[in-house]
Formats: C-alpha cells, sequence, structure tokens
C-alpha cells in the first residue's frame, strides 16, 4: 500500500533535487506517477522520426516504452534485439536520443553510475545529441558519497538481473572481484551539464523503480 508520508518526502526531496539540477544546466520534470513519466518522456521530451538509443534499465522496462520506440516513428538502436550487441552499443553512440535510468543521484545535483561494458556511461558522457535520464526516487541520496556507496552497493543486484557469472550472484556480497564478467568497471560522475546546454534531462518519479 502506498504510503502517503513517503510520498510526500519524496515530493518535497525531488523538487529540491530537481532545483539543484537545473541549476547546474539540466532540464527537469517532476512525476507523480509512472504514468505521468511516460506521457512527460513521449509527448514532452522525444520528438519524433528521431535516432534513439538505450541503456539498459529497470525503470526503461517499467515505463514500457520498447513498442512505442520500435514503431515507424522512430529509428531505434535496438539492444533487445540484435545479432551484434557490440555494435549496436557503437551505433547508440551516434544516437539523436539515448535515453536510460541511473544508479544514483543526489539532492545538490549530482549523477552517478556505474558500468560493466561502458556503453552506457560512454553515451551519458559524450555522444547522443541529447540524454534524458529517467529515474525513481529511491535512487536520490543526499551526498556524493552516499552515491558511490549506493552504487557499489547495488551492484550484486545488477550482477544477478543480467545473470552474470560473479561471486556475489551467489551470496549478495561483493568480493571485488577479478574477472571477465564483473560489472563494476566504470564509474562515472556528471557534476554539471552545462557544457552543452540543453543536452540533459531528467525526469524524476516520486516511485520506487528499479534497485
Ligand atoms: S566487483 Fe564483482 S563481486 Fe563486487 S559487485 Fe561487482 S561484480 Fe559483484
Amino acid at each position: 500500500m502506498e504510503n502517503k508520508y513517503r510520498k510526500w518526502f519524496g515530493e518535497k526531496r525531488g523538487w529540491k533535487a530537481l532545483e539543484a539540477f537545473e541549476e547546474k544546466g539540466w532540464k527537469t520534470y517532476y512525476a507523480e506517477t509512472l504514468e505521468a513519466a511516460r506521457e512527460t518522456l513521449l509527448n514532452t521530451c522525444l520528438p519524433k522520426n528521431v535516432s534513439v538509443g538505450l541503456g539498459g534499465s529497470e525503470t526503461l522496462g517499467a515505463l514500457d516504452i520498447l513498442p512505442v520506440l520500435r514503431s515507424a516513428d522512430y529509428r531505434l538502436f535496438d539492444r533487445y534485439n540484435c545479432a551484434d550487441h557490440f555494435e549496436v552499443c557503437r551505433e547508440s553512440l551516434a544516437a539523436d536520443y539515448f535515453i536510460t535510468g541511473a544508479n544514483a543521484l543526489t539532492v545538490s545535483g549530482e549523477m552517478v553510475n556505474l558500468d560493466c561494458s561502458g556503453s552506457r556511461v560512454a553515451a551519458m558522457a559524450y555522444g547522443p545529441r541529447k540524454i534524458i535520464v529517467v529515474v525513481g526516487i529511491n535512487k536520490l541520496v543526499n551526498t556524493l558519497e552516499d552515491a558511490i556507496a549506493r552504487v557499489h552497493a547495488i551492484a550484486p543486484m545488477n550482477c544477478k538481473r543480467n545473470n552474470h557469472r560473479t561471486p556475489c550472484v551467489e551470496n549478495g556480497v561483493c568480493t571485488d572481484c577479478n574477472m571477465p564478467a564483473r560489472m563494476c568497471n566504470h564509474l562515472l560522475i556528471t557534476f554539471n551539464a552545462k557544457k552543452f546546454e540543453g543536452k540533459y534531462t531528467l525526469i524524476l518519479i516520486n516511485e520506487d523503480l528499479g534497485f
């Protein structure tokens, strides 16, 4: 059952965080629900007739946008239906739009992501003309240190989700492994988005999404 105090707290913290992101050059949107976020993404943020790349994300899965992006209205670099995943991720680096979730945001306007191959953080740092980040309120933390701790803490769940054969999948505990299947290889901190004004958009949803 929805907890009205958590919703209230999420709204207050969410708006405060969005102010900070705006201050750092992001275009931001607050969405009370997943449905509202989907509406904002498809009807306000993403124009038709553009190429689109995707970051792997539970939140994007919950938004159920794949059927729309696979329509004739978009040219999707479809990482979920392709013969060569590596090539599709390379092509996504030159997409008009890159849509992705994120691992952690801070209330002072920083974003932190931890990647396996680096394809997602590469796109988030440079390449696509526009980046749209869609993220649940559970990813919001107070400090940069908290954000970095968060991305490491959730890494075993990411391994489990992606069927990686790492020690953490056996017992949920990170051993800082040293093997090809390791997920935790590239850490990206996005401190500021003013370099290319209008490039970064954040849709913050007042719901717990992903992990
Ligand atoms: S470093 Fe290895 S063991 Fe630790 S969370 Fe990442 S993949 Fe799992």
